[in-house]
């Protein structure tokens, strides 16, 4: 793409312009030139780049480099996450399920299975070394700590903003475009109301008026098309339907119990007790799962949760009641 079509694509409000990763020409991982161009036009004319990129440090999403495939986990429809240690497997952070690390990609028999994705760091210091000369780089991220007055203030002296969040509270009246620089990225964080995330979060932007640039490895994603129809009755079709297959709300609740302490054995007894209650208690048709290790969590805590579905979970929250109201360290998200 040339400034040239980038201009006639701004000024005719041509909201969303896909990238498609395969074809276009990377100048640093995840950096085509066509968002080089957009980023130097934007800057040319004294507009600010909002850009999007989801690979957090810890964040561990699995994609197929070749296709932008990636594997969802059979039980709950969200992304596995990928783990190095004690062996390479898929997990899902949901259920705990585990899944073998492929061989080669399962959809496009590709050998680039290996995450090749960086980190936003790495993404801040490419976009550096192309705009070495008086661009202000602002990179937002859970490292962050600033209150959103003090960030806004920062935005207000950046040319490019570079955040892990979604965050429209970042919007700033000279911001020129939104830029995703990976659509797979985002869509396979493990949460299962992330197209739902993705979805508003564009809406938004559309509303504002903001072209939106997106790189994604999977132009004919149904989500993408749904999103560039702007049409939310058949998005909503679309989500309802997965939703449905999966026992997720609103076609079914979802409760989870996440116990939680400073003592790592408190956390082992709680969760015991529960554990033996709910599988005595629990229905055939009622989902249920546990993490099978207690994670070390931040500010010295451990943590481990527990993860129901059915039509209706009443019967067993509120036997579980006791133990939740009672307990300080087991907090219930029933929904
Ligand atoms: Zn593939
Ligand atoms: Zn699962």
């Amino acid at each position: 793409m040339n400034s040239d079509s980038i201009k006639i694509s701004m000024q005719s409000q041509s909201i969303i312009t896909i990238i498609p990763l395969q074809t276009a020409k990377l100048e640093a991982p995840c950096i085509s030139l066509e968002i080089i161009n957009i980023l130097e036009w934007l800057k040319k004319t004294g507009k600010k780049s909002l850009i999007f990129y989801s690979r957090r440090g810890n964040a561990r999403a699995w994609i197929c480099a070749d296709c932008g495939h990636y594997e969802k986990c059979p039980h709950c429809d969200i992304a596995f996450a990928y783990h190095t240690t004690p062996n390479k497997c898929l997990i899902c952070h949901q259920c705990n399920n585990i899944a073998p690390f492929p061989v080669v990609c399962p959809h496009c028999h590709g050998s680039k299975i290996n995450p090749v994705w960086v980190w936003i760091q790495q993404i801040e210091e490419n976009l550096n070394k192309v705009f070495w000369e008086n661009t202000k780089i602002l990179r937002i991220d859970s490292d962050t700590k600033e209150k959103t007055e003090v960030l806004y203030r920062k935005v207000a002296t950046s040319d490019i903003i570079l955040t892990t969040h979604f965050w429209s509270t970042l919007i700033h009246p000279d911001i020129g475009a939104v830029i995703w620089l990976s659509f797979e990225l985002n869509l396979s964080l493990p949460s299962y109301h992330i197209e739902e995330d993705i979805y508003n979060e564009i809406s938004y932007f559309k509303k504002q008026h903001l072209p939106l640039y997106i790189q994604t490895y999977t132009p004919d994603h149904p989500l993408l098309r749904e999103i560039m129809d702007g049409n939310i009755k058949s998005f909503l079709w679309y989500l309802s339907g997965e939703r449905r297959d999966f026992l997720y709300p609103p076609f079914a609740e979802l409760a989870t119990i996440r116990v939680h302490d400073e003592q790592k054995k408190k956390v082992a007894d709680i969760m015991g007790k529960l554990i033996n209650k709910i599988g005595i208690l629990k229905k055939k048709s009622t989902f249920f799962a546990f993490d099978t290790e207690i994670r070390e969590k931040y500010g010295g805590e451990w943590q481990q949760k527990i993860i129901l579905k059915d039509t209706d979970l009443s019967y067993i929250i509120q036997e579980l009641q006791v133990e939740i109201v009672r307990n300080r360290s087991v907090t219930l998200e029933w929904n």
